[in-house]
């Protein structure tokens, strides 16, 4: 049984998240303990047990501490069974989040499946759903799997009540991705998402973004969506490459200024460009266990955050892989992975 301290670290969610996804990808049991231990409120929170809930469906596995508030899980995987599954985190928790747990394994299965998660889609601190749908899924995809993303119905904390589905087409092994360049920036686009909440608001983002980076009206769309069950609102920026489309996306909240919302897209996307690497800091972290999965693969990117880290440390207890962040420079990494 491999061990694993929670407390490694970043400390938080992703540790017990990467170790449930290799877990079922390898078949080793595991014992967490120390859950989230470096966060405000440690412990299983309801998206991270709607992930290990989600987990011990799809893998068939025993667990035991698969309690709200616990610190301490052992998870003891079956076989991956691919099919129809549909998960309700309950609270605004982030969808994605437990969607990516499931991902792999389900993305190395023998056949199809399908999940809708139910839950917060657009979350601080977690991949908004157009991360996962325009950076996230176009490199999963170069690496063999098909994966159908759909935005059924946004949610914000603290209402929740959004819904995500995935469909996903298998493959037997993923394919090495090498991700060194980011070539010429073909387009700069955004979509300022709004639901329940006065619309010069989405107004005012959008003339700080067109003030920082000279784009076209027509390339930023507002768009209003009130089947949301609560008020929200999310600025993505895309920046598409030749060789890689990244996402900057920031969410509203209560007290935050229009103008410091779009001035957050603003500050991470002019950091990406300046750098001139093809891989931002949050897609880092969530590229590296599909490459680890394949065995190989390469990208460049800012220096590494401490999830990154992080993620790294915990990969290593469950695959014999060789994985180096180098510095080509103070504002450009290569990370590099090997078996
Ligand atoms: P906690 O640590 O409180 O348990 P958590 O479970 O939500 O929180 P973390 O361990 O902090 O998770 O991991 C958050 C993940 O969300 C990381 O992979 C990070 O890269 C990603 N992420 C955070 N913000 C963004 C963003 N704006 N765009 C894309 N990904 C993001």
């Amino acid at each position: 049984m491999i061990r694993i301290d929670g407390s490694t670290g970043e400390g938080g969610g992703q540790i017990l998240r990467t170790a449930l996804s290799l877990s079922l990808c390898t078949g080793q049991a595991f014992r967490i303990e120390r859950i989230r231990a470096r966060r405000r409120r440690p412990g299983l929170q309801p998206q991270h047990l709607a992930a290990v809930q989600a987990a011990a469906a799809i893998g068939q596995a025993r667990v035991q501490g698969a309690e709200a508030g616990s610190g301490t899980l052992e998870f003891a995987p079956g076989p991956v069974r691919p099919g129809n599954y549909r998960f309700d985190i309950g609270t605004a928790g982030s969808t994605t989040l437990v969607l990516q747990t499931v991902l792999p394994p389900l993305m190395l299965a023998a056949a199809p499946s399908r999940v809708a998660i139910e839950g917060g889609t657009h979350n601080p601190m977690a991949p908004p759903f157009e991360f996962l749908q325009h950076a996230w899924r176009p490199l999963i995809e170069r690496m063999g799997p098909r994966l159908a993303l759909q935005l059924e119905r946004p949610g914000f904390y603290p209402a929740g009540g959004g819904l995500i589905t995935a469909a996903i087409e298998p493959v037997a092994r993923l394919a090495p991705l090498q991700l060194d360049e980011r070539g010429p920036v073909h387009a700069l686009q955004a979509e300022i998402l709004l639901c329940h909440l006065p619309r010069h608001i989405a107004e005012r983002e959008r003339s700080i973004l067109q003030r920082a980076f000279d784009i076209p009206e027509t390339q930023i769309r507002i768009r209003i969506d009130d089947t949301a069950p609560g008020p929200g609102n999310a600025v993505s920026l895309f920046v598409a490459s030749e060789h890689v489309t990244e996402v900057f996306t920031a969410i509203g909240r209560r007290g935050l200024p229009a103008e410091k919302v779009a001035g957050q897209v603003v500050t991470a996307a002019r950091e990406y460009l300046s750098a001139d690497v093809p891989v931002g800091r949050h897609l880092a972290d969530q590229l590296l266990l599909p490459l680890a999965l394949a065995g190989e693969g390469r990208f460049a990117t800012l220096p590494p955050s401490r999830h990154t880290t992080t993620n790294i440390t915990i990969i290593r207890q469950f695959l014999d892989i060789d994985i180096r962040c180098e510095a080509i420079d103070s504002r450009r990494w290569q990370v590099h992975m090997q078996r």
